[in-house]
């Protein structure tokens, strides 16, 4: 059963002169924005915008203002340990390879260790080879197990190489499986090393605490959780950030810049240089508001109850493989129909106006694993509900049926 209903929060989501009605299935990709988010980014342009952090007049003071509540509404949204711990990104990647390239460079050298997972996104992988490639480090991949979850054994079997950090994920955006970490993060951190999480699909789906969960790094993106695109942040502990090189330089990190040299200001500014995405700022916090008024928790049930639904429903489709642990495992549900190539899949679904993703999801490592170049994939968020399971449902079994005429 599922026990949401804000459908009518989602503009896109109705139909309109230019575009029919849409079933969106691709949420991990990204989500859609409810009008309160849309809003608040309006709002922000029409009566506060300016730059931040410079003028002493009342619409910086206004525009910082809004840009600071925003840092701090993410602590609390995420656990975070203090708001100096809370930097500013363009999203997920960016704050993964703002730590590999300032944390990574002077605390990995040549014969180090660094373990990542074959779970991860590319995101969470290219970064770190990138990274032992200059340094002369090893990256050693931890292995998934045949339905999809990490290999815990081969988790333990890297740590005995001591590595200097682990980079994972909390849920898998290619099969939704949600990783131990109270179960992981503490043997990370026996074994000497730091550890990096990629968020991207927790933070839109889970209630988290950084700090509870002892995590060293954690990177997420807004466009995921109903926010605007091209904002996210990196939440660490401020005392690595301190001990870290700025990974950009110019205007805003800095202290006093001399002719050869410059000192830097202190975190956060340290790790955003330029002009940042302030109004992106403000619309994630408005995003925030609305996941908290709704509460994390109604979320994730409310996911979880269509997930099983799906499960069911599609279970009734002769020949539909379903990828991905069975339980653990956060609204996203990647499968197989037959031997139709999942591009032909979204292809026909989308003639019936529902919106999956088919490929390797960034995910060529897992893929392989898999046995597969790709996979179709479903993913849910606050606003499906059972009626566009259905849809989904109707529409594979009409592909099913156009593709046993063409066989
Ligand atoms: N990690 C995971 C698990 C993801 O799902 C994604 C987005 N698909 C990313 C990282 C990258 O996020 P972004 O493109 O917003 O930086």
């Amino acid at each position: 059963m599922t026990t949401l209903d804000v459908k009518a929060d989602f503009p896109i989501l109705e139909p309109d002169a230019e575009r029919r009605r849409i079933i969106y299935l691709d949420s991990a990709a990204s989500s859609q924005k409810p009008r309160q988010v849309l809003d608040a980014v309006r709002r922000f342009y029409e009566v506060s915008n300016s730059n931040v952090h410079r003028g002493a007049y009342d619409l910086a003071v206004r525009a910082t203002k809004l840009y600071e509540e925003a840092r701090c509404k993410v602590t609390e949204f995420v656990g975070g340990y203090d708001s100096r711990g809370v930097i500013f990104t363009r999203g997920t990647t960016e704050a993964i390879n703002l730590v590999a390239n300032s944390w990574g460079r002077d605390n990995v050298r040549a014969g180090d260790t660094v373990v990542i997972t074959a779970l991860d996104h590319h995101s969470n992988i290219v970064p770190w080879q990138m990274l032992a490639k200059q340094q002369g480090a090893a990256v050693r991949m931890v292995e998934v197990t045949e339905d999809g979850r990490l290999d815990l054994e081969d988790l333990r079997a890297a740590l005995k190489l001591r590595p200097k950090i682990v980079a994972l994920n909390y849920v898998s955006n290619a099969l939704g499986t949600i990783n131990p970490l109270p179960e992981i993060i503490p043997l990370i951190h026996e074994a000497g090393a730091v550890v990096l999480v990629d968020g991207a699909q927790s933070a839109p789906h889970i209630a988290t605490s950084v700090s509870d969960l002892d995590i060293d790094f954690y990177a997420f993106s807004g466009h995921k959780m109903l926010g605007p695109m091209g904002i996210g942040a990196l939440v660490a502990r401020p005392e690595l950030l301190d001990e870290m090189n700025p990974y950009q330089g110019g205007g805003e990190m800095i202290q006093e810049v001399g002719d050869e040299q410059s000192t830097y200001a202190d975190i956060p500014a340290k790790f955003e240089a330029g002009t940042p995405n302030v109004a992106g700022a403000v619309g994630l916090g408005a995003a925030i508001d609305y996941l908290n008024d709704i509460g994390m928790d109604a979320i994730h049930e409310h996911e979880t109850g269509i997930l099983h639904l799906a499960l069911e429903r599609l279970s009734d489709i002769p020949g539909l493989k379903v990828f991905g642990p069975d339980e653990e495992r956060a609204g996203v549900l990647s499968f197989a129909l037959d031997d139709i190539h999942p591009h032909d899949l979204a292809t026909v679904l989308d003639q019936e106006g529902v919106a999956i993703r088919a490929g390797h999801h960034c995910t060529q490592p897992l893929m392989r694993r898999l046995g597969v170049q790709s996979t179709a994939r479903a993913s849910f968020y606050v606003y499906n509900d059972e009626s566009d399971v259905e849809v989904l449902a109707c529409g594979l079994e009409k592909a099913k049926e156009i593709f046993s005429y063409a066989a």
